[in-house]
């Protein structure tokens, strides 16, 4: 399965935060879109997941227009409901969707993602990260063919952001892509098989990890930061 996009650019007002995107997402892929602060990196997950409608260019996945819904799409700061349980989102969302035999799919994922014990517990009173961990068990309970994530590491604490990056890597299957906008570059470069790089909303780089780390190595850099910078510098004007 191939995600497409070509040529696709939105504006607000003068603003260009999307400008002109082409690039191919393949299945069974996890790449990373980071980018300095308003390089455009969350409209262009607006338009992937169809919230926003972009002024010229397409995206298709196996050439078809994407319907609205298809692809899940989790913000960085999630929409649940805080009188709602874990247990009651997951509920919820399968009712929703006429999700049937629910519940064993559920209790498994609870188990792995080490969230069983927060089962009864109000969406409101739950931790950052395991917020997080329930919005994306929600989404994945509808098997979406593409995950898309707003900077899911934000503001978590280091065991946190491990226990989420495992959660992801574990998401990853043949029939799914899964697109990770963030700033952490440590989680981009453990998770990601491809980074794309935005500035200024343009894409600036469109590299399989290990040919940015190669670059990275052969430049004398010790982080994956010192590459972003020198990209997103050079690319800024
Ligand atoms: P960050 O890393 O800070 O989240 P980003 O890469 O996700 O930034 P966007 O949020 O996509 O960037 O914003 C790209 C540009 O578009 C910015 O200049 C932003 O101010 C502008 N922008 C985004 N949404 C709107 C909107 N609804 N109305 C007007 N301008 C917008």
């Amino acid at each position: 399965m191939r995600l497409l996009l070509e040529n696709v650019t939105k504006a607000f007002g003068d603003v260009l935060a999307v400008d002109n995107i082409s690039c191919a997402l393949d299945g069974g892929q996890i790449a990373g879109l980071v980018g300095p602060n308003g390089a455009g990196k969350t409209t262009l997950l607006n338009i992937i997941a169809n919230f926003v409608r972009s002024d010229s260019g397409r995206v298709t996945l196996e050439g078809d227009p994407l319907p609205p819904g298809l692809a899940a799409y989790v913000p960085e700061f999630p929409d649940l409901f805080p009188v709602l349980t874990v247990w009651e989102h997951f509920k919820f969302i399968a009712t929703a969707h006429g999700i049937s035999q629910w519940e064993p799919k559920v209790l498994e994922y609870m188990d792995k993602f080490n969230i069983g014990g927060k089962k009864d517990a109000f969406a409101g009173d739950l931790s950052r990260g395991t917020k997080q961990k329930l919005a994306i068990g929600i989404c994945l309970l509808r098997e979406p063919e593409i995950l898309l994530l707003d900077e899911p590491f934000s503001n978590l604490d280091p065991a946190s952001v491990r226990e989420l990056r495992n959660q992801i890597e574990t998401s990853k299957s043949p029939g799914r892509i899964i697109l990770i906008s963030s700033h952490n570059l440590e989680s981009i470069q453990h998770l990601c098989s491809r980074v794309l790089i935005m500035n200024q909303g343009k894409l600036v780089r469109n590299q399989k990890i290990d040919a940015i780390l190669e670059e990275m190595r052969n430049k004398g850099y010790r982080s994956l930061e010192d590459l972003f910078l020198e990209v997103t510098e050079n690319a800024g004007g």
